[in-house]
């Protein structure tokens, strides 16, 4: 049951700015873009504000062309904010001006580290994706789910789930997309456009990174690497690579998986695991955040400094 203040503040308000995470997902997009229908049904004026442009490949969902790094700021006259999929004010895609703010800020979210930092804050980390929350708050709201919700939200619950395999995934999560499917949306198409979509250059770039892959911490840890020179010698720009970190998982001896990509301001690790540790906690200590088996955070540190701490960590929780 959604908090009834936040009901009534999206109600009473008629000017409402929406937006999400840095690097945004399938489930930062699918759950703003299903939330931005649903407020147009209700004849709000409802904008999306994003600092990055929309990734390629979540150009099929319905108004995706709305999201544009043109529109990052909050326009006058906003009535409230809703921030989708994001835990920490520094991740927000956009520039909220939150001191000198008129507007109430609603945080919207699935992430246990989250710092409320909304005037109103809903977090239900027993949500799968944000789009579960979307799901059961548009139906609060009386709205009607059409098939362009429902691509959006199916979207966002396709993508956070890893295509319905992460734990995360529950009894409601698949009664939810059950209802989803239900609208009529072609959900194997959407399967398609999302993961068998690839351009080629990329495809090879998960073989550079492969190629990279060493074994630590009693073969239970996977690292791979990838660098600005990588991107470069392929012709491309740093567009959401983090996917090929999957690969590590499939490592029958792996439970934790780091990726440690090399950025323009900095490093960026991102971590996942399958049955011992907890990475979130890891990323919390180095100023990032996420899920248990999922998550990340950047550091001043080299990619080789940060290999090495990573490793020392992992060898005194994973070899006892
Ligand atoms: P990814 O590794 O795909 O970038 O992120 C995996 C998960 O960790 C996501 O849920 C994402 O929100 C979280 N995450 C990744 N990087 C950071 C970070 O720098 N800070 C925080 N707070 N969370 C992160
Ligand atoms: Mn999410």
């Amino acid at each position: 049951m959604m908090n009834n203040d936040i009901l009534s503040v999206i109600q009473k308000s008629n000017n409402i700015g929406i937006t999400f995470h840095v690097s945004p997902d399938g489930d930062a997009l699918g759950s703003t873009l299903g939330l931005l229908l649903g407020l147009i049904q209700m004849n709000k004026n409802v904008y999306i504000m994003s600092k990055e442009n929309l990734p390629s490949s979540l150009s099929f969902l319905p108004y995706s062309n709305l999201i544009v790094s043109a529109c990052d700021s909050v326009k006058d006259n906003t009535d409230c904010v809703i921030v989708l999929d994001c835990g920490n004010v520094e991740r927000i895609n956009a520039n909220l001006d939150l001191d000198s703010r008129k507007y109430i800020l609603i945080n919207i979210d699935h992430h246990l580290s989250n710092d409320q930092y909304g005037d109103l804050n809903y977090v239900d980390t027993e949500a799968a994706a944000v789009g579960e929350i979307i799901f059961d708050l548009l139906k609060e709201l009386n709205i009607n789910i059409d098939k362009n919700i429902a691509m959006c939200l199916y979207t966002s619950i396709l993508t956070d789930t890893g295509s319905f395999k992460y734990p995360s995934t529950t009894i409601r999560t698949h009664n939810i997309a059950g209802e989803l499917i239900s609208k009529g949306i072609d959900f194997n198409d959407i399967y398609k456009k999302i993961y068998e979509n690839k351009p080629f250059s990329k495809v090879k770039l998960y073989g550079k990174v492969i190629d990279t892959m060493e074994m630590h911490c009693n073969n239970k840890a996977c690292f791979m690497y990838l660098t600005k020179n990588m991107l470069n010698e392929l012709n491309l720009e740093d567009e959401n690579s983090g996917d090929v970190i999957s690969f590590g998982t499939i490592v029958d001896s792996s439970d934790v998986t780091v990726l440690i990509k090399e950025t323009e301001n900095g490093t960026k690790v991102s971590l996942r695991s399958k049955y011992i540790i907890d990475v979130r906690r890891i990323s919390e200590y180095f100023g990032g955040g996420g899920h248990t088996r999922a998550a990340g955070f950047s550091t001043d540190m080299s990619m080789e400094q940060i290999k090495l701490k990573l490793i020392e960590i992992l060898n005194s929780e994973l070899i006892k």
